[in-house]
């Protein structure tokens, strides 16, 4: 049959950017951001950094729940002066997180007058736009990137709207009124954060700091905003670049937002290390913002943090919550599991589950996971067949669905993954 489709091809995603390589920190701990690295993970600490133990303890958290960079506040001379004890006290707490220190105005000064806090960071972040006015803006950025290729740590020259260098902004605002036929204002504005980070990357390697050593940041807080800069930046640098959407809000605003963003310029291949700048609900965990990241790579493919259970929305057919019981179950047991598996079963975190609600899409789906179950919906008979490696393996029936569907989870995890499977 001609359907005319004949020489359709679905075009593959674009290539990914090559970015250089960036190392942060040093020795076995030492993390890379662009190349060929794996899209990184970044959080921000909100304690105050002066409490050494309280930030400390939520720069564990958040390297347990998987940030593989962790930001800090250094903002004042005793939060510079708590940093060498936060680090003192994660290395006898067994984490290794590097450290990078957030400057803003003063940082030239911070790093000057307290070299062990210059030490213990793995990478500092300069804001071109919160550096000093005037003459003072090259000498005190350059003070910093000086001390950072003096001592080896890598810079994140981090641009962000709410803080774009005013001088630069107004010197192209008044180029562009001249021209014949003025370009709109927000692309002026585009233009002055793209050619702030560009330069600043330029005069730092201009005073030694190597290619190799710089990370790029342009944050916006709209979605198409942030978009627009970052093609426009990763088409112009081949700097590693760090992806956010800044200010993203709260809750489901703040995660559908982060997602749009992000999703959007890492399946073009744009972004080497991300963050989600959410903002905790009250009572809610630091950890969220972590979870979402590794959840955004995951479901773009980019890396595989845990294993993945498809479970479908349930509908008119699930008369029941047994599905969607089953569901959380798993998924739950899944993750908890997960710290001792990612060390007994190397490569779990790939394993594809799939719980599905009736017959409709449920064995097609359970097919394609490497086990899945397909639960009885309304009106059909009380079995539910399940599918491992695509092929009908047994039926479950009665009440014991989940814990039985468990126990074949791990038996098929100890059988694929385990020490005897290769
Ligand atoms: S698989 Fe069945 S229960 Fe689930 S959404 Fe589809 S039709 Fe509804």
């Amino acid at each position: 049959m001609d359907s005319g489709f004949d020489d359709f091809i679905v075009p593959a995603a674009p290539a990914a950017r090559r970015s250089r390589q960036v190392l942060v920190g040093t020795g076995e701990h030492a993390v890379t951001i662009g190349g060929e690295a794996p899209v990184r993970v970044q959080a921000m600490t909100n304690t105050d950094t002066v409490d050494a133990v309280g930030t400390a303890i939520q720069v564990k958290e958040l390297a347990l729940a998987g940030s593989e960079l962790v930001r800090i506040t250094v903002n004042t001379p005793e939060a510079a002066a708590a940093v060498p004890y936060i680090r003192e006290q994660l290395e006898r707490m067994d984490v290794h997180v590097p450290l990078i220190g957030d400057f803003h105005y003063n940082g030239h000064r911070l790093l000057a007058d307290y070299p062990a806090c210059a030490e213990a960071l793995a990478k500092y972040r300069i804001n071109p736009g919160n550096v000093g006015k005037g003459d003072k803006r090259d000498r005190q950025f350059g003070q910093m990137v000086e001390t950072a290729a003096r001592l080896g740590k890598a810079v994140r020259i981090g641009v962000n709207w709410g803080s774009l260098d005013q001088e630069l902004l107004a010197q192209l605002m008044d180029d562009n009124a001249k021209r014949a036929e003025p370009h709109p204002p927000q692309q002026i504005m585009y233009r002055a954060i793209v050619v702030s980070a560009l330069e600043s990357a330029r005069f730092a390697e201009e005073i030694g700091l190597p290619a190799d050593r710089i990370v790029l940041s342009c944050k916006m807080s709209g979605v198409h905003d942030l978009v627009s800069v970052y093609r426009a930046l990763g088409s112009r640098c081949d700097y590693a670049l760090h992806l956010g959407l800044t200010e993203a809000g709260m809750g489901t605003k703040g995660t559908v937002a982060s997602t749009a963003a992000l999703a959007l310029l890492l399946e073009e291949g744009i972004g080497d290390t991300i963050r989600v700048s959410l903002t905790p609900q009250p009572g809610e965990s630091r950890t969220q913002e972590v979870v979402i990241a590794r959840e955004i790579l995951q479901s773009l493919g980019l890396r595989s943090f845990n294993p993945s259970v498809t479970a479908c929305p349930g509908c008119g057919r699930t008369t029941s919550t047994t599905f969607q019981e089953l569901a959380k179950q798993i998924d739950d047991f899944l993750r908890a599991q997960m710290p001792v598996w990612t060390q007994r079963y190397p490569g779990v975190e790939t394993l594809k589950v799939a719980v599905m609600g009736c017959i409709v899409n449920g064995p097609g789906e359970s097919k394609h996971a490497d086990i899945g179950i397909s639960l009885p919906g309304s009106g059909e008979a009380p079995a539910a067949p399940v599918f491992i490696d695509g092929e009908k393996a047994l039926t479950l029936r009665g009440d014991g669905i989940a814990s039985e569907f468990q126990a074949l989870v791990e038996t098929y995890i100890e059988k694929r993954f385990g020490a005897g499977a290769h």
